[in-house]
């Protein structure tokens, strides 16, 4: 590995970067030309973790805490909670937002990313009347890089820009999703029931955040490794800016 390589913090649960799930990350990340750094919440809590990655990838994984986001855990919502990687997570989120450290948000990371900024979630999709089943592909026969619902992206965002155009196919491994949107971020991608795909904070560098899964696409969806491309474009220019200053 070449050391002109940005470094890209992926967030993961203890003991979690060997999973074959975990893998497709780090693949992305290294398939667009940036070295994964592994972040379980022992890590990503330390103060200096942001001088030592140039981006922050904010990955897939069990569900945010309900009373983070200021409500009890409704009844059959199936919440399973991870509270070492929310403790670390919203932490990291927060810091790196407050830095202006690229970000790309995946699955569980859009739900950080928007809980850290003040927003908040549907514990279930299912329970929220939303087309649950459409949303979770587990169980469907479907592999995982396959498309199972579209989205509509907003005009002029960045998301267009990277997926060239305002429609597009998505995998879909979620039973939850963002119900109030943080201050200063937009929506920049819904599915047909109305469920957010997509993020973006349009005043900072680089702040992405989808619903989906890339990572599993980017095999066979060119247009999904662009979501990298991207963040480790971003990457590199926030190290050229460090190195300046
Ligand atoms: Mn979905």
């Amino acid at each position: 590995m070449s050391p002109s390589r940005p470094r890209i913090g992926i967030t993961i649960s203890t003991g979690g970067a060997q999973s074959p799930k975990a893998e497709r990350y780090a693949a992305a990340v290294r398939a667009a030309g940036g070295e994964p750094v592994w972040l379980p919440p022992g890590a990503a809590v330390s103060a200096r973790v942001l001088d030592d990655i140039d981006a922050l990838l904010l990955s897939g994984g069990k569900d945010i805490d309900p009373e983070l986001f200021g409500e009890r855990v409704v009844p059959d919502a199936h919440v399973e909670i991870d509270a070492p990687r929310d403790a670390a997570e919203l932490s990291l989120a927060r810091a790196a937002l407050q830095s202006d450290c690229p970000i790309l948000g995946i699955c569980r990371g859009i739900q950080t990313l928007n809980v850290a900024a003040g927003g908040t979630l549907h514990q279930d999709l299912g329970l929220a009347h939303h087309d649950a089943r459409t949303h979770d592909q587990h169980g469907s026969g479907k592999a995982e890089w396959e498309p199972v619902h579209p989205i509509t992206i907003a005009e002029g965002s960045r998301l267009a820009t990277l997926l060239h155009g305002m429609r597009a196919e998505v995998n879909s491994f979620h039973h939850q999703a963002v119900k109030a949107v943080a201050s200063g971020f937009v929506v920049t991608a819904t599915a047909p029931d109305g469920v957010i795909e997509a993020l973006e904070d349009p005043h900072r560098p680089f702040v992405i955040a989808v619903q989906w899964h890339p990572e599993r696409m980017v095999d066979r969806h060119a247009d999904q490794r662009q979501l990298f491309a991207a963040l480790i474009d971003a990457a590199r220019q926030r190290r050229a800016l460090a190195q300046k200053s």
